[in-house]
């Protein structure tokens, strides 16, 4: 067992967070939903396949219908279609720190204003948009330690993903789809920043918090500063891309919250935002118009979504 402060963040992403769930919960979101459709898409094995849509299942955010006798299909559930705007600030975030040529050639036109928009999360309260260093954590009413299961059935490794151009989402999904790397972004939003904090707050076997860090100071999410000379020591600072991550974490959070929190316990957490100084509640709003988006509100239109369309036929 591993005793972790209480977290939406590590409860959502314990639920969802494996890079084959985030796959897989995509794919839905785009209408590939039978196994032979996901398991084509996604270039998963079937018993890993099979394992996920399980767990899936299990905590609510997919539901098994077959009709007229026909193969099931997986559809999202009041739970997962909330998962809506981390979804769309995955996507921004892949936009802006990668090149995706598949996710280039997609416009997103937001039908209520009829314009190319770009996802940008704002405080619903003074509309600012949202950035890490201008929120503020107070411990909330469910705040208490986490008892977290070391090894989940979910695989755990940092791998990349092999169909990486077929993948809106490959680079987020690699940075994020495993557990310790997630949670070591997660607290650094929290301000921790020297290895000893991140363990302390973070205990997992030390070799394999430093091979996270190592990750992710190659992958551009943190720069190292040294702090101490003779011995040379450093802290592990956000970079610009680090920080670009906050938007997806922050809908995250917030979906946690909802979601994922135990019976009748209040937040473990609550955020302000310092710019307004109001409680934070972020919304995922349209660049143009300022309005709130919905999956009903927003079009995708680009050649890649032709061709998702040609292979689920029609
Ligand atoms: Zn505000
Ligand atoms: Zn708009």
């Amino acid at each position: 067992m591993l005793i972790t402060r209480a977290s939406s963040i590590n409860r959502a992403l314990d639920q969802i967070g494996d890079k084959w769930c985030l796959l897989i919960l995509q794919e839905v979101f785009w209408g590939i939903n039978s196994f032979s459709e996901m398991a084509a898409a996604i270039g998963v094995s079937k018993g890993v396949l099979s394992d996920r849509l399980k767990w899936l299942q299990q905590v609510n955010c997919l539901q098994k219908a077959s009709r007229d006798g026909r193969w099931p299909r997986y559809h999202l559930t009041r739970k997962s279609i909330e998962l809506y705007p981390s979804a769309l600030m995955s996507l921004a975030f892949e936009r802006q720190f990668y090149n995706n040529p598949l996710l280039d050639n997609i416009d997103l036109i937001h039908t209520s204003c009829g314009k190319v928009f770009q996802p940008r999360l704002e405080c619903a309260h003074c509309k600012d948009e949202v950035h890490a260093p201008d929120v503020r954590y107070v411990d909330g009413p469910g705040s208490r330690k986490d008892e977290r299961q070391v090894k989940v059935r979910r695989r755990s490794s940092v791998s990349s993903i092999d169909n990486e151009q077929r993948n809106l989402y490959a680079n987020i999904i690699h940075l994020v789809g495993d557990r310790w790397t997630a949670n070591v972004i997660a607290l650094a939003f929290h301000r921790i920043k020297r290895f000893e904090a991140f363990h302390k707050e973070l205990p997992v076997a030390t070799n394999v918090l430093s091979s996270r860090l190592k990750f992710l100071v190659d992958e551009g999410v943190f720069s190292l500063v040294r702090y101490q000379q003779k011995p040379s020591r450093y802290e592990y600072h956000l970079t610009p891309k680090g920080l670009g991550l906050y938007p997806f974490f922050l809908t995250l959070l917030q979906w946690g919250d909802k979601w994922c929190a135990p019976e009748g316990e209040g937040r473990p957490m609550h955020l302000d935002h310092t710019l307004c100084g109001e409680a934070l509640h972020g919304i995922v709003c349209c660049s143009e118009c300022r309005e709130e988006l919905s999956p009903q509100s927003v079009r995708f239109v680009g050649p890649a979504i032709e061709n998702r369309r040609e292979e689920r036929g029609g």
